[in-house]
């Protein structure tokens, strides 16, 4: 039976598990916009999944009433995209980090988009590995100095809103976990959605990369003239290193691969087993 609430609030989706994250991190501010977000679409606690990979922020599902799934390093997409193909009638939330979707699983990510599943996605981005203790991760800044990068990072800066943008993915969006409001109202659209929907949650590490300050100051509301049709001023707007743009930067409805192999198996003839097996006879 469907577990619809009257009239949900963010609390009734909170789960007995308190998180483990250390006092201040960012993920508390994307928790509280996902259980806000919840509420908001009065999501069934049984229609809904979230599922994870491996991370601080991939502790996540523990946390929530809802179904959940914490799987394996970087592979929080595959299972997303098969729970979605096998029950089309499922929310699903994939959530992770910068090192779970950018390195281990960046190939998942790049499928994933270009499949256009109905899934939203919601990283958790701290420009760092939290949970192995500050090493450098595919986000980090170039020069950045860790206890792997003593003498600075060697590698540039992945930019994930453009390479979202690149991969064709139909929801773009960014958010700031200081700013849960404005975070829900995007993950809320993101679940609206007919399609992949990418929302990158700044989320910083005050542990091991204290980027709020930093963040505070470059966030930026996305330009009130924005169309979010227009896929390379979405570009542009990614491309910007002094501003962090805030908002929906992109949104195109397209056919999903849920939908299309729907409506495949609905054309396609029942496979005869009796008529397959007298070949064997
Ligand atoms: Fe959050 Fe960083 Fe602590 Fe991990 S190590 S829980 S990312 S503050
Ligand atoms: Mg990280």
């Amino acid at each position: 039976m469907t577990q619809t609430i009257i009239n949900p609030t963010p609390k009734d989706y909170k789960s007995e598990v308190k998180p483990t994250w250390c006092p201040g991190c960012g993920d508390f501010g994307v928790l509280n916009a996902t259980m806000r977000s919840l509420a908001g679409l009065k999501l069934p606690l049984d229609q809904t999944v979230v599922v994870s990979g491996i991370g601080c922020s991939s502790r996540f599902p523990h946390f929530l009433k809802t179904f959940g799934f914490h799987s394996v390093h970087g592979r929080a997409l595959p299972v997303a995209q098969g729970l979605k193909m096998a029950r089309p009638d499922l929310n699903i939330i994939a959530v992770g980090g910068d090192g779970d979707f950018f390195s281990i699983g960046a190939g998942h990510l790049v499928h994933a988009a270009l499949r256009n599943i109905d899934i939203t996605v919601v990283v958790m981005d701290n420009e760092i590995y939290g949970l192995t203790k500050g090493q450098t991760s595919p986000t980090s800044p170039h020069g950045h100095v860790t206890k792997s990068t003593p003498y600075g990072l060697m590698a540039s800066q992945f930019n994930p809103i453009a390479t979202a943008l690149s991969l064709n993915v139909s929801f773009v969006a960014r958010g700031y976990s200081a700013k849960p409001k404005d975070l829900a109202a995007l993950i809320e659209q993101g679940v609206q959605h007919k399609g992949f929907s990418f929302i990158h949650a700044l989320s910083p590490c005050p542990t091991f990369y204290h980027t709020f300050d930093a963040w505070d100051a470059a966030v930026t509301p996305m330009p009130a003239d924005h169309s979010t049709s227009d896929r390379a001023k979405a570009v542009t707007l990614a491309m910007e290193t002094e501003k962090q743009y805030i908002g929906l930067f992109y949104r195109e409805e397209r056919p999903t691969m849920d939908q299309e192999a729907y409506q495949l198996a609905q054309k396609a003839k029942p496979f005869d087993i009796e008529q397959y097996m007298k070949r064997y006879a």
